[in-house]
């Protein structure tokens, strides 16, 4: 993922996120407690509003008791009313146990007048008949059997009615005017507002809103700090001194008081860092190392990064190719031997059946071009080294002329004669040409060296090397093919030519002197083409034939596998 990817998601920082789930947390807690608080509340109130009314009721009772019993039930209703006027009450009435209001109409006063058998109490002027309650109004029933007071729940949420029902309960007094049946004389009805009640929730309410609001902004802020004090300002040191390494500043370290996660994480940091430097150091000095290898190399190193652009010539390339490093950079690695197709095709195939030696600023060369790849095999460069090989070129070649070369007469020695006789057989077979081959040998030797020593045998064969190198052309190869004996391959040379030029040569010998001493010698020839000869062995052993017979015959002379016309015209000619 990218840092910009990451940016993009991360919208929020983490002291919003944080402070907003707290937020949406605190609030939770406070709506929950809120609610529970007016619950507790508003049963508080209610509890309290009850207990209000049962001992309301309860005075009404007394005093309605004690106005009746002292026989003034003619302002019974007066103080009915009276109470119906309190604020606080809806609804007042006095019930028959019929659900009848009393004190509306005469039918009691008949009956007690009736009882009492005079006129005790006077009758209304006006009467009027209000069944409040059905008889059998379930409430009313309940009143009246159970001698509970009984509440009524109506109206709307906003404006509760709470109406109660209670009895009133006959008396020993009571029976003086209304006998002594039933057990409750009626049913006190008071019917109140609650809206008073409802307000005074309704204001706990908002007090506990705004207090909880209030509670929220302090626990907010308070968060926020802590937030900000032990998470966001510590994090953002420590992502500081990160982007401080990350771009280069290895040495960078942070200091977080505290043991908690994060100074846990700082110490883990800084430790991280430490490492990377020391990596870093240990790198560096790596590449200090090797970059003074490479100065000091003597093999020529150039190396180009994964664009071809090169970016490494050291002092030996620079000096090996004769350019410095702005004129080798300029030109590009292809160029760096004036030869890009060898270079390129050197690379493509891996050194793979490449010559890699050549000649450039009149110095040997010896190259090798490698594609330089990564762990993942992706090429990252390329590197080019280059050996001057001049000196171990000469060496090489001195030392495989030596190999090839007879340490008494410096002529050919049989190994050499192998190379070019092979060469030259395979050449006269290919292009049709004549070839000679002479094989000779120095006559009693053996006898010679007996006689004037070994020493003056090698000074002898040290001469007929001599002659042997003014006598032949330049395309002819004398050698010494051991011992006394030595041979020369003569290339394009006819049966004919062959014979003359051994025998001049024989002749020769035979006409040199070595400190006054003479020496002959017995030659054999062989030529090309010839049927029985088709490799080196043959025509040797063609040749050694012949030397043997020129050995039989008398010695001193020239012996040929093949006939010649006229062979005494030819010895007056030579
Ligand atoms: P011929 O060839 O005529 O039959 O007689 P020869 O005496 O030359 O016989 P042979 O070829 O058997 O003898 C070769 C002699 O050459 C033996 C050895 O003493 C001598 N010889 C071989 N190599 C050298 C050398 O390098 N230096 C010297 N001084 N003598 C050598
Ligand atoms: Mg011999
Ligand atoms: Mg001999």
């Amino acid at each position: 993922m990218t840092a910009h990817a990451h940016k993009s998601r991360m919208s929020l920082s983490i002291s919003a996120r944080l402070v907003l789930s707290t937020a949406g947390a605190v609030i939770l807690v406070m709506l929950g407690f809120i609610h529970f608080f007016m619950m507790h509340q508003k049963e508080t109130i209610l509890a309290q509003n009850e207990r209000t009314m049962r001992l309301m009721i309860s005075n009404i009772s007394s005093a309605l008791r004690t106005i009746m019993t002292a026989g003034y039930a003619q302002i019974a209703q007066e103080f009915a009313r009276d109470i119906q006027r309190n604020p606080a009450v809806l609804n007042f009435r006095i019930l028959r146990i019929n659900g009848e209001e009393a004190f509306q109409d005469n039918a009691t006063i008949r009956e007690v007048n009736h009882r009492l058998g005079e006129e005790e109490f006077m009758p209304r002027d006006q009467e009027t008949r209000l069944e409040v309650l059905a008889p059998d109004h379930p409430a009313l029933r309940k009143v009246l059997e159970s001698g509970q007071i009984i509440t009524l729940m109506e109206g709307q949420t906003n404006d509760h009615r709470v109406t109660y029902l209670a009895p009133i309960e006959r008396i020993g007094k009571c029976g003086k005017c209304h006998g002594s049946d039933p057990k409750y004389r009626g049913v006190m009805m008071i019917t109140t507002s609650l809206a008073q009640a409802q307000s005074d929730i309704e204001a706990t309410r908002q007090e506990a809103v705004v207090v909880a609001l209030i509670a929220l902004f302090f626990v907010l802020l308070l968060v926020y700090l802590m937030i900000r004090g032990f998470l966001i300002t510590p994090l953002s040191r420590i992502r500081g001194a990160m982007v401080r390494v990350a771009n280069g500043h290895l040495e960078e370290r942070v200091h977080v008081p505290g043991h908690d996660e994060i100074s846990e994480i700082t110490v883990t940091f800084n430790e991280m860092a430490k490492r990377l430097l020391k990596t870093y150091t240990g790198l560096q000095m790596e590449q200090d190392k090797l970059s003074t290898i490479i100065i000091g190399a003597q093999e020529g190193i150039v190396v180009t990064d994964g664009q071809q652009q090169i970016v490494l010539v050291n002092p030996a390339a620079e000096r090996l190719l004769g350019k410095d490093f702005d004129q080798i950079r300029a030109a590009g690695w292809e160029n760096l031997v004036d030869d890009p197709d060898f270079l390129r095709t050197f690379v493509a195939k891996g050194g793979q059946d490449m010559p890699n030696l050549l000649v450039f600023n009149g110095r040997a060369l010896k190259i090798h071009a490698a594609t330089i790849t990564a762990t993942d095999q992706s090429p990252i460069g390329t590197s080019i080294m280059i050996r001057d090989v001049t000196d171990e070129k000469k060496l090489e070649d001195k030392l495989r002329e030596l190999s090839v070369t007879d340490a008494l007469t410096q002529l050919y020695n049989r190994r050499g004669l192998l190379e070019v006789l092979e060469k030259e057989i395979k050449r006269s077979q290919r292009y049709n040409h004549f070839m000679g081959f002479l094989l000779f040998d120095v006559d009693h030797f053996k006898k010679f060296n007996d006689t004037y020593g070994h020493d003056q045998g090698d000074r002898v064969l040290q001469a007929i090397g001599r002659v042997m190198r003014e006598y032949f052309r330049k395309v002819d190869t004398p050698c010494r093919y051991g011992g006394e004996e030595f041979c020369v391959v003569l290339p394009d040379t006819s049966p004919k030519g062959a014979y003359i030029v051994a025998e001049r040569f024989r002749r020769q010998v035979e006409a040199m002197v070595v400190d006054n001493l003479k020496v002959t010698v017995s030659i054999g020839v062989a030529t090309i083409p010839a049927s029985e000869i088709n490799k080196v062995d043959d025509l040797i052993k063609k040749a050694d034939d012949m030397l043997y017979e020129a050995k039989r015959n008398g010695r001193n002379q020239v012996r040929m596998s093949v006939h010649l016309e006229d062979l005494e015209s030819l010895n007056q000619e030579v």
